[in-house]
């Protein structure tokens, strides 16, 4: 019998859903990712949560209401990463016009209509703080309601509810190699040592890999795809709103201006095709300029590159402009031949519903239960979404040494979990070493132990953004806290 009946090759998004929704449906499951989870695109997403007003234009009705539907699942499945938000859209004279915009909202709204999220409204900007941060001729704005997601966090405790339901995650562990019969076996090397494994079938969720994947490692025709990049800059706070702004740039594409960390905002997205190793991918200085001209438009206060703190960048396969909010899903499974899934691209909202229908191409070949995602909380995500402050209220109360600002992180990082970090501590000292005002050394210590956080990137970008305001003296305590741990 062979090791495992699944194994999947990728630890983005795609990959840990797919591992979720196996385990949950009884599979043996095993997920390999070369480095860490979310490494890829997977963390560099625009962390919306939403219809996508852009697919209303095209037409694409049908669409917007299943991503829509998604929506309100992950609102009460991941109450702690996932935010309601109003979103702003400032009417400009040379872009689409106002009352386009209006009756797409009202139908946005229609197809919203179970939401329970507050409706679309016209706002008057002189009067209202939207306007704050807005240049001058601006004086009508459209608000809306979508939700916003810690992209890599999702990733990570999709992970966690895998792994205990009973897939084995492994990081650090890359597939090189792939024999097929009428099982799979594959070579691996998980973390220096060279291993082998036997799996009934294969999924290869490895993004702009995808395609060497098919060639090197499992020795079938690569998929006709495209590999495509998409960009986003993170400058320091432009507002004090607690909005998302939504602005038609000159090109027709819209483009977000997001409250990110507190502290900072992130605009995106430039996209454009990708070419090299997607374990690099850079933003081009002639895209920092352009999402910089595109907030310049808009908000009084101007940035120049230089005020950009950091840029995220992801690669990953498009089969085609209209795939991409979908992605793309082939089987592979000729007579005599261990099955091949290979499943990559599309957007954050609909990543549930792909692994379901994912794992569920996978039905005539092993019995499973039926699809059980659409209900289950991730972990700590057992409470209600309008219910968030309370958790935040109850957090402080119970750990009084908190500050306001601690605890909103801390439950929007590990909802009800949170208190597998804080414990019984009735003062910060009780939780360790600390890494500068934020960060503990009991914090670390629970990623590294049920998160497989390794290295000191894994926390400060991937399971917090810590790494924004962490001073380098902090970090350089960090790494060798974390050396010492292993
Ligand atoms: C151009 C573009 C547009 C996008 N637009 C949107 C959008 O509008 N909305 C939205 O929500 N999201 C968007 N996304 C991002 C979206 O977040 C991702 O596409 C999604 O998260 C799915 O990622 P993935 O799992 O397929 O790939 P990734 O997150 O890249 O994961 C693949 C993983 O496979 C691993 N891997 C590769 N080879 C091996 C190997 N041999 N062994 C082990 N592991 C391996 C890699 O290390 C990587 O971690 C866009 C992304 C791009 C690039």
């Amino acid at each position: 019998m062979a090791d495992y009946d699944l194994a999947i090759i990728g630890g983005g998004l795609n990959g840990v859903s797919i591992a979720r929704d196996a385990a949950g449906r009884g599979l043996r499951v095993i997920l390999l990712e070369q480095g860490d989870l979310a490494a890829g695109a997977s963390s560099a997403s625009p962390r919306l949560i939403h219809g996508d007003l852009a697919s209303l234009e095209r037409r694409h009705f049908l669409r917007v209401r299943t991503a829509l539907a998604e929506r309100d699942i992950w609102l009460r499945i991941a109450p702690h990463l996932v935010r309601p938000m109003r979103f702003a859209i400032p009417a400009h004279s040379d872009e689409r016009p106002d009352w386009q915009l209006r009756s797409w909202l009202l139908l946005y709204d229609r197809l919203a209509s179970r939401s329970g999220l507050p409706a679309s409204a016209t706002v008057d900007v002189t009067h209202h703080p939207i306007g704050n941060a807005l240049k001058r001729p601006f004086g009508t704005a459209f608000e809306y309601s979508d939700c916003v997601v810690d992209d890599s966090r999702l990733v990570v405790l999709t992970a966690v509810d895998a792994a205990a339901r009973g897939a084995v995650i492994r990081t650090g562990a890359r597939c090189t190699r792939a024999e097929r019969g009428n099982e799979w076996r594959l070579v691996t090397i998980d973390r220096g040592f060279r291993q082998v494994i036997t799996a009934r079938a294969i999924v290869n969720a490895s993004g702009a890999w995808a395609s060497s994947v098919a060639e090197t490692v499992l020795r079938v025709p690569p998929p006709k795809v495209a590999a495509e990049q998409m960009d986003q800059i993170v400058v320091r706070r432009l507002f004090d709103s607690d909005n998302i702004y939504v602005f038609q740039n000159r090109d027709g594409r819209l483009i977000f201006a997001s409250p990110y960390e507190r502290d900072f905002t992130l605009i995106g997205t430039a996209s454009h095709a990708f070419k090299g190793d997607p374990a690099i991918v850079a933003m081009a200085a002639g895209d920092v300029a352009y999402l910089c001209d595109a907030a310049n438009r808009y908000f009084r206060e101007r940035i120049e590159t230089v005020d950009v703190v950091r840029t995220l960048s992801g690669a990953n396969m498009v089969r085609n402009a209209a795939s991409g909010r979908d992605g793309a899903m082939t089987l592979d499974n000729g007579r005599g031949k261990a099955p091949l899934l290979t499943v990559f691209g599309g957007d954050v909202t609909t990543s549930r519903l792909r692994a379901e229908q994912a794992v569920s191409k996978l039905t005539p070949f092993y019995p499973m239960s039926p699809r059980w995602t659409a209900t289950a909380p991730l972990p700590g995500g057992d409470f209600a979404w309008d219910r968030f402050d309370n958790e935040v209220d109850e957090v402080r109360e119970r750990w009084r040494f908190l500050g306001e600002d601690q605890a909103r992180r801390l439950v929007a990082a590990y909802g009800s979990n949170v208190k597998a970090i804080l414990g019984d501590a009735k003062e910060r000292g009780e939780l360790g070493l600390a890494f500068g005002p934020e960060l503990t050394g009991a914090e670390v210590r629970y990623l590294m132990q049920r998160e497989w956080a390794r290295f000191p990137d894994d926390v400060l970008w991937r399971r917090t953004k810590l790494g924004l305001t962490m001073l380098p003296e902090d970090r350089d305590a960090l790494a060798a806290f974390m050396a010492a741990a292993v």
